[in-house]
């Protein structure tokens, strides 16, 4: 018995969530841990107590007061193809593993909308979308495994931001479990409703330490008649974002605008055994998609035509000719992954600073890392540059601070969509005020006394 006043922690005992979730779904074995245990980048390496995997939100709710109760911090994981390893337990820590929640309802086709589990990935809500002639409108490069759950945690953007905004624009409804395992939020949808504090926009961008998300109900969209995308080829980031202005001025249907660098295109046309788009190749390339009613087509032609600057074009009108033009820019985080662990460090310029920062970033990397290789691309439509160092050691943190106080000093922000994560939180303060930060850790305090949710993820 202990006599110095403190609390003892209860005796943890993993078999307890055994008729919780059903001996199955408490995955021990270290072999299997090992699998959810490194983040994507392999950069973040954890070491779980246990995987825990519920398949409702009752069970959610049973095993977060059971964890709660016992002081044991939980992370919740969906698809872990998150880049700032929010994801991944550290040891002691459990890893609540969230993909069984993967509950698709009908689609709501008079309101557009559709409640999915937390654990449904993005590939399979825009196919149910595209089952009922409607559409998922944020997209992004690991949508086979990103989970609307995770995508909600980290307020995912993807290629389409400058369309439609991010995922945040997209949730209606939210259901979700606080550390002590109550339910809050709910799912009906509606898009007028004012009474009092938003859930769904509290937890937009929480990364996992607020509460866990079960379902989500997001809002559809139509779909476009028409898409056409042109890979373009510049002799200068200048150039190029000049040229990306004029078309968003001259059309409302511009759906995407993404920046790649030549040497990050020849990377992924000799990881992937691709034909280069251009001979010779060109210093900056653009990849613009327009997509809306018919006649886009028309007007995206006319409007490429009048661009400047403009060295050479690609231009396909059907769905495989596209995919064919956008392989250039969505397969830089896969061949940029296969160099080795990589520092990613994702963020935003505002606009007219974008093209200075991306000649002083190289320029920083060559002073302070001569041996490292640095890959840049990005949503360039939204100021969202991709900032890529392989070659340096895994935990070389200094090298981040110092690209991430750039980025702070040309007013941007150390994180445009990835979240902050494990590997940004030691840098918050560079966008945060400590009035600010003391700010979340007060919300955070009032929905996790005990701090069971993801410590040491988001707040420094
Ligand atoms: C090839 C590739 C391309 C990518 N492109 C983009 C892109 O264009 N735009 C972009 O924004 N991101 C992109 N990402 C990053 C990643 O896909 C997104 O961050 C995505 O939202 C993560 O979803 P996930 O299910 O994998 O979440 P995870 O990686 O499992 O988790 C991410 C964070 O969310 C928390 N979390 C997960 N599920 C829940 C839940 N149900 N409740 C509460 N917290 C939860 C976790 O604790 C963690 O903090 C890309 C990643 C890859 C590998």
């Amino acid at each position: 018995m202990r006599h110095d006043g403190a609390m003892a922690s209860p005796v943890i005992d993993l078999d307890e969530l055994v008729p919780i979730v059903g001996a199955e779904n408490v995955l021990r074995d270290p072999e299997v841990l090992a699998g959810y245990a490194i983040d994507w980048t392999r950069r973040v390496q954890g070491a779980p107590s246990a995987v825990v995997r519920p398949g409702s939100t009752a069970e959610v709710a049973a095993v977060l007061a059971w964890a709660d109760a016992r002081t044991l911090a939980v992370v919740p994981q969906g698809g872990n193809t998150g880049l700032v390893g929010g994801a991944i337990a550290s040891a002691g820590q459990l890893c609540l593993q969230l993909t069984r929640l993967d509950a698709l309802e009908p689609v709501d086709v008079l309101s557009a909308q559709v409640t999915v589990g937390a654990g449904v990935t993005l590939d399979a809500l825009q196919l149910a979308a595209r089952r009922v002639g409607l559409r998922f409108p944020v997209d992004l490069a690991a949508r086979s495994a990103a989970t609307v759950g995770g995508m909600v945690a980290t307020n995912a953007g993807g290629l389409h931001v400058i369309r439609h905004g991010p995922m945040r624009a997209q949730v209606v409804g939210i259901e979700a479990v606080l550390a002590n395992g109550t339910v809050i939020g709910d799912l009906r949808g509606l898009l007028k409703d004012n009474t009092g504090y938003h859930f769904p926009s509290l937890l937009c961008g929480s990364e996992g330490t607020l509460a866990v998300i079960t379902r989500v109900r997001v809002q559809l969209v139509a779909p476009d008649a028409e898409q056409a995308v042109a890979l373009l080829a510049f002799d200068s980031a200048d150039d190029a974002l000049a040229a990306a202005a004029a078309l968003r001025h001259a059309l409302a249907d511009v759906s995407a605008i993404e920046l790649v660098l030549a040497d990050g295109v020849d990377l992924v046309c000799r990881s992937f055994e691709l034909a280069p788009p251009f001979d010779p190749p060109a210093a900056v390339l653009l990849l613009v998609e327009a997509s809306g009613p018919a006649g886009v087509l028309e007007r995206f032609a006319a409007a490429v035509a009048s661009l400047t600057g403009v060295l050479d074009a690609k231009v396909a009108d059907d769905a495989e000719r596209s995919a064919v033009l956008w392989r250039y820019r969505e397969r830089h985080t896969e061949a940029i992954a296969l160099l080795g662990v990589t520092h990613k460090l994702d963020v935003t310029l505002p606009l007219r600073r974008l093209a200075g920062f991306l000649s002083e970033v190289r320029a920083l990397i060559e002073r302070e890392r001569p041996e490292a290789s640095l890959w840049l691309f990005g949503h360039a439509g939204d100021g969202n540059v991709h900032v890529n160092i392989t070659g340096v050691a895994a935990d070389d943190e200094e090298i981040d601070g110092q690209v991430l106080e750039l980025v702070a000093r040309s007013g941007g922000s150390i994180s445009a969509e990835h979240g902050i994560g494990r590997t940004k939180r030691a840098f918050l303060h560079l966008n945060r005020t400590d009035g600010e930060i003391a700010t979340m850790r007060a919300i955070k305090h009032a929905l996790d006394r005990n701090g069971t949710l993801s410590p040491g993820v988001l707040l420094p």
